[in-house]
């Protein structure tokens, strides 16, 4: 979404022709939205490049707007950052992955990581590791099974406190992942002073692998760089046989891109995920 003077707001979709909302009025149907239960999650497949198995899902927000249709994060997660919506849009998030990674492990499916993204202003919010912490309380989810998915530039900008909940968030046996890595300016200190278990490669490496030299260069850098430092590494945004088979050649772990699965509800992905057979 881009904002379009003072209080328009202007809602882009490929699927529908450009519509422009009022912002505040977005705002307060956001609000109303979030109790009555118009957003959705969807699940995006992750899976290992060498058994072929799923490990893990990326959880992903929708809106089903009333009169709207469905929006995509990138038409209302800016207004929610901006307004602190975010903030209780964020903990319903974290309850309904949580809750549906707990319920396909009740169904007997193969136990999965679920990422759940976080943005700045949930990670400022002082109230972040109680969110998590009453989300896997009230669902029963173990913590090892929940991956919170940060940026860069989040860490950057509020390091110090960063390192410090970062740290807690380890300490209870949460996983957590540097998310679109190698975007920001300061992604080889980040390495460096958080308690990470996973690196993402953002998409834009990988989308031109099949003939950016540079690109190929730079993928299989972060590849053994996060080998070295004992991190699980995620190519994103895999598309093609041949990125996956360049990726394999360098050894990445783990996939996830629209050549292996575009994201789908719960229903779908726990019929997927009971395709892949316990080892
Ligand atoms: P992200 O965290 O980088 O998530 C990956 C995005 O890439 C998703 O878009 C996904 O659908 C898309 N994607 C996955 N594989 C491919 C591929 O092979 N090709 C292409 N072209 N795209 C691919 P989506 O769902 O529109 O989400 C966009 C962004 O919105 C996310 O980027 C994330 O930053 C944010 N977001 C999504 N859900 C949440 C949420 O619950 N909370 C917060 N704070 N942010 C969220
Ligand atoms: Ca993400
Ligand atoms: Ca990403
Ligand atoms: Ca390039």
């Amino acid at each position: 979404a881009k904002s379009s003077g003072r209080d328009g707001f202007k809602i882009y979709d490929q699927t529908r022709p450009e519509k422009s909302v009022n912002k505040l009025t977005l705002l307060e149907e956001m609000r109303t939205g979030i109790e009555n239960g118009e957003f959705f999650l969807e699940y995006q497949p992750q899976y290992n490049l060498v058994s072929g198995r799923i490990v893990g899902a990326e959880a992903l927000v929708r809106w089903q707007h009333p009169v709207l249709g469905r929006l995509m994060p990138g038409e209302f997660i800016a207004l929610a950052e901006e307004s602190g919506l975010i903030v209780p849009l964020g903990r319903w998030v974290l309850h309904e992955a949580c809750r549906q990674n707990r319920q396909w492990q009740d169904d007997g499916l193969t136990p999965i990581t679920m990422g759940v993204n976080v943005s700045v202003r949930q990670f400022r919010d002082s109230g972040l590791i109680s969110d998590v912490t009453a989300a896997l309380k009230d669902t029963g989810l173990e913590a090892g099974y929940l991956e919170l998915e940060v940026t860069e530039s989040l860490l950057i900008q509020n390091a110090d406190q960063a390192v410090r909940l970062m740290d807690d968030f380890r300490r209870i046996g949460l996983k957590l992942a540097i998310d679109d890595f190698g975007t920001g300016y300061s992604s080889l200190a980040a390495l460096k002073s958080f308690p990470l278990t996973r690196l993402k490669i953002d998409r834009s490496f990988i989308r031109d692998l099949d003939f950016d030299e540079s690109d190929r260069s730079i993928a299989r850098a972060i590849i053994s760089l996060g080998r070295e430092l004992g991190l699980n590494v995620v190519a994103e945004g895999v598309e093609s046989a041949k990125q996956q088979a360049f990726l394999a050649s360098c050894r990445c772990e783990t996939v996830q891109g629209f050549h292996f699965g575009r994201p789908m509800n719960a229903t779908r992905f726990g019929k997927l995920l009971a395709m892949t057979l316990t080892p």
